[in-house]
């Protein structure tokens, strides 16, 4: 079986050393893309970077806050420095936080969401134009969630976040249709990941059984099948979507 080509792409993903990130950064990899893994996580993703070049494939790691303007900035330079300019970037660094109704909430939680979850989005989509403009055109995912397209409960600032990099997403597409940038969101419900796994953990027994049976699959997604969808957006095959959220649940929200 042919599979969707990503052969000599340069493709940066930040959060790209654990979960959804690292399950794409490792299959693009395996396709023939020249990977860039930038995370927050040194240890992790340095890891996962020698994992990939061990089989023969071309990835490099470069750290990266993304709620920070200037470590965004780096990130981008150093990423030209190793493969050229970026065809594609997967927007995919992202936090979660502890569950509770929006008026008990501090402060704190909503402006670090925020930060990390939409500001971060913001820096790597204003870093990503620059360089596809300079090249001829690319493609930016972004990763947003089910709860960026409907309510979710007791986890508001996290909600506004992932609603807020759909609008980015909408708006830059049609913003850039013309300069050949594509630009579309992913929008999983619950996956198999360490930030789930530790959600799962933290909200008991109980109340984790009632969030995996309550999709309609009665189960959890993976992250290779994440992986999967990303990495055929990322082919030509993909090449009339822009401006698209491509929901991944199981049918949570159908
Ligand atoms: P994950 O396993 O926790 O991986 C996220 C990675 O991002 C981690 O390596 C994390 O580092 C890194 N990171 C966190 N803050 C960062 C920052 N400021 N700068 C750079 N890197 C940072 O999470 P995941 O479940 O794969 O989630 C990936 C994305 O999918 C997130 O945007 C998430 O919101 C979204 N999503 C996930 C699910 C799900 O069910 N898993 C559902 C919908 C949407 P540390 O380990 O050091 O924190």
């Amino acid at each position: 079986m042919t599979v969707a080509s990503v052969q000599d792409k340069h493709i940066l993903i930040t959060g790209g050393a654990s979960g959804i990130g690292a399950a794409s950064a490792s299959l693009l990899a395996s396709r023939g893309a020249k990977v860039t893994v930038a995370d927050m996580n040194v240890e992790l993703g340095e890891s996962l970077v020698k994992q990939i070049n061990e089989q023969g494939h071309v990835a490099s790691f470069v750290p990266v806050d993304v709620s920070e303007a200037d470590s965004v900035a780096s990130l981008f330079a150093a990423a030209k420095d190793n493969y050229g300019p970026v065809n594609i970037v997967i927007n995919n660094a992202g936090i979660d936080h502890l569950p509770g109704a929006l008026a008990d909430l501090d402060d704190a939680v909503w402006h670090k969401n925020i930060a990390v979850n939409l500001t971060g989005v913001w820096y790597c989509m204003k870093q990503s134009v620059k360089q596809m403009l300079s090249n001829g055109g690319g493609h930016i995912i972004n990763i947003s969630s089910v709860a960026g397209i409907h309510s979710a409960p007791l986890v508001a600032p996290y909600c506004a976040a992932k609603h807020g990099v759909i609008g980015l997403t909408k708006t830059a597409a049609v913003e850039y249709a013309k300069a050949n940038i594509r630009v579309n969101a992913v929008c999983p419900s619950f996956i198999r990941t360490p930030m789930v796994e530790k959600m799962l953990e933290q909200v008991g027994e109980k109340m984790a059984t009632r969030l995996i049976k309550g999709n309609p699959m009665k189960r959890l997604g993976e992250a290779d099948e994440i992986a999967a969808t990303i990495a055929w957006l990322c082919s030509d095959e993909s090449s009339f979507m822009t401006g698209h959220n491509v929901v991944l649940d199981g049918g949570m929200t159908a």
